[in-house]
């Protein structure tokens, strides 16, 4: 289990600026068991952690670029990703406080997200990793109209055309043959 830490006690004084690509061994973990590039696929991320009584926070963004198989024709298909990284990790000890007060409508809690810290390290990749996961999506696609591959001939339609395709298609002389002309 890869592992993203950073000792609490460092936050004490001043807040951490973090500003790194993640390793091929993250990229990886979170690409597990999908249809990648690791090569071309890169992740970097920019934030600041910093210590507000017991609880971590964690803010800036998580960009990349992931380059992924297209489930139609399995070219290439780029997905960049930009996720803004808004993060509250309260120690484990404390149970999570969900918004259910309905007096505290000042908290914008909407794009928070919760997870924990066992009071000595913060753990940052569990939750970039799901985050990660989250931000691909289902249809990966090389472009969005993407003609995929020739069930018959497996051509790549968005290339080239082929015969088999055309299938039923009628030309339109087809309906004239049946149709009787008053004479
Ligand atoms: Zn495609
Ligand atoms: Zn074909």
């Amino acid at each position: 289990m890869l592992a993203l830490e950073y000792r609490i006690k460092d936050l004490d004084s001043r807040d951490k600026d973090i500003d790194m690509s993640l390793s091929p061994a993250f990229v990886a973990d979170a690409l597990l068991g999908i249809d990648a590039s690791l090569d071309a696929s890169s992740l970097q991320l920019d934030v600041r952690l910093s210590k507000v009584k017991s609880t971590v926070l964690c803010d800036g963004w998580l960009r990349g670029r992931l380059l992924l198989s297209c489930q139609r024709c399995l070219e290439p298909a780029v997905i960049d990703l930009a996720h803004r990284v808004h993060s509250i990790y309260v120690p484990e000890t404390d149970t999570v406080v969900e918004s259910t007060d309905g007096s505290d409508e000042d908290l914008d809690e909407d794009d928070l997200d919760y997870a924990h810290h066992n009071g000595e390290v913060v753990d940052l990749w569990p939750l970039l990793r799901e985050q990660i996961i989250l931000s691909i999506p289902m249809a990966v696609l090389c472009k969005e109209d993407c003609q995929g591959l020739c069930p018959s001939c497996g051509i790549d339609r968005n290339q080239l055309s082929c015969s088999c395709q055309a299938g039923p298609t009628l030309s339109p002389f087809a309906a004239l043959r049946d149709i009787k002309l008053p004479s």
